[in-house]
């Protein structure tokens, strides 16, 4: 049996019209009411564009309040919303758009590059004459796919995640099951909205009925701003950005009312956790991928202490193991929840390898500790296997990353006659560092078979469009 409700931007629409939903850093806001009526009117205009149910209609865009309402109005046609990362190629965009047979683009600003397929400015559908027969969507199917995204190709190719509008549902829910609402809530988004992390942070305002701060794109003085003097009470970052924020806030503190401050997307190093603690930031800790939706785990604050490093505990509808373990042995991960979704778009070897009895195999590496909680180790395929031991690149790494003289480290595996693989690192790092001394750094912190045979100095690591260190394409640079 299927699963449907009312519309969810119509019934926040309803239920706290004057409200806001969205605020920017120019002071612009604008209500649940006046977004559920411009969305439903882009709805109209898409008709003029032909764009019917079931079609798969790409969005390009930077974070704006033109982008939410295209993504609604979508929705109110059943069209499934494919978002393009910004910072891909025209050549990765095109291949994208095929892959997942996007039959429209409608994007900022028009792009010569990507004429193949059919575009439109938001500009030019605000133009277009607004089809007032057409009957809207009014109750939303949760088993029917809402929105598809890449995931970063760190580990290979990219491939198209589908989202049912239930998975984005539980995410919201499970999230707000685990922080609580509280009535002043505001939560800032300074992740692209193509992106999971923004895009369902998005969806969490509709459904609570909050109001997201909505910045363009990351600036340390913005999300500063914002967590000082604009009332938000809860925000979405990644690694570099905390970083970022932490060296800004210096001796000062945030308000009182700053509750949160999600921390997902990939492994935080100890010394920066360590560093978030002196300043009292309420750092939660979580795991997630596009797979799930947002955060599938998370780590509250009255943890963080004993258990650093851990990202925590999965969320009250979901279910986590490592396969074929016990307590503290690693082993490969494995997530479960109406959160996860139901399968890749166009990949059905992929979905075979994934997914097995509603369990997702995550490619990814961990263990769980006495209590439950899980500790994430590494990508299972960045795995070094030296002389019959595992070494893991994120340890080399982190330990790395003590010293205050390396700004960005990243460990491969290198062939070796001997031992079969060994560990070797690349680090961005201050001009007056030698290797000698990295070397003797790790010393007496790594044991022998960890520790890295080479090291060198390089301006930057490569990263692929979500920011990521890719590891296997550091092998290119030996
Ligand atoms: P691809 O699947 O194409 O290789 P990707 O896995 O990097 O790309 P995302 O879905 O953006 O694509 O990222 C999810 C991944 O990020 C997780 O599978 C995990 O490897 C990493 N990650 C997320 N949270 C954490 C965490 N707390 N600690 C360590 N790694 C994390
Ligand atoms: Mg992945």
């Amino acid at each position: 049996m299927c699963t449907v409700i009312p519309h969810w931007l119509d019934k926040q629409a309803d239920l706290s019209p004057n409200d806001i939903a969205v605020e920017l850093k120019d002071g612009t806001t604008i209500t649940f009411s006046r977004l559920a009526e411009n969305s439903r009117e882009k709805a109209r205009k898409l008709v003029a564009a032909n764009v019917t149910k079931g079609d798969h209609v790409a969005i390009l865009s930077g974070n704006s309040i033109e982008m939410m309402e295209t993504i609604h109005a979508c929705s109110y046609l059943g069209a499934v919303v494919v978002l393009l990362n910004m910072r891909l190629t025209a050549y990765e965009m095109k291949q994208q758009m095929q892959d997942a047979n996007v039959t429209l683009l409608i994007i900022e600003t028009e792009k010569k590059e990507l004429t193949e397929c059919r575009q439109i400015t938001f500009e030019q559908l605000e133009d277009l004459e607004a089809d007032r027969e057409m009957q809207l969507i009014e109750e939303i199917n949760l088993d029917k796919v809402f929105t598809m995204m890449y995931t970063s190709g760190t580990s290979g190719f990219p491939k198209a995640v589908q989202h049912t509008y239930g998975n984005h549902w539980w995410s919201a829910t499970s999230s707000s099951l685990n922080f609580g609402q509280h009535h002043d809530d505001k939560w800032l988004v300074p992740l692209p909205l193509f992106h999971v992390s923004g895009l369902s942070t998005m969806l969490k305002g509709i459904i609570y009925g909050m109001p997201i701060y909505l910045l363009e794109k990351f600036d340390v003085e913005e999300v500063h701003d914002a967590i000082m003097h604009k009332q938000v009470t809860m925000a979405s970052v990644v690694t570099v950005m905390l970083q970022r924020l932490v060296n800004y806030l210096g001796d000062a503190s945030y308000p009182e009312a700053f509750r949160c401050m999600l921390l997902g997307g990939g492994p935080a190093p100890e010394t920066l956790l360590q560093q978030t603690k002196e300043k009292q930031i309420p750092v939660f800790q979580s795991y997630g991928m596009t797979e799930t939706a947002s955060q599938i785990v998370t780590l509250s604050p009255k943890d963080a202490l004993r258990k650093i490093g851990s990202a925590g505990k999965p969320l009250f509808p979901a279910q986590l193991t490592i396969r074929g373990k016990q307590a503290g042995e690693v082993g490969e991960i494995l997530v479960k929840g109406p959160m996860v979704t139901t399968g890749y778009f166009n990949r059905p070897e992929a979905n075979e390898q994934t997914f097995s009895n509603g369990w997702l195999a995550t490619g990814d590496v961990g263990y769980l500790d006495e209590e439950g909680f899980l500790y994430v180790v590494d990508r299972r395929s960045d795995l070094i296997i030296s002389g019959g031991e595992n070494v893991y690149p994120s340890e080399i790494e982190n330990v790395l990353l003590q010293m205050e003289e390396i700004f960005e480290a990243g460990v491969t595996g290198k062939k070796d006659s001997e031992w079969g693989e060994v560990p070797v690192a690349f680090v961005v790092a201050d001009d007056n560092l030698t290797t000698d001394a990295m070397f003797s750094f790790l010393r007496d912190r790594l044991a022998q078979y960890k520790q890295p045979k080479e090291i060198y100095i390089t301006d930057e690591l490569p990263r692929n469009a979500a920011n990521k260190l890719v590891r296997h394409a550091l092998k290119k640079l030996f």
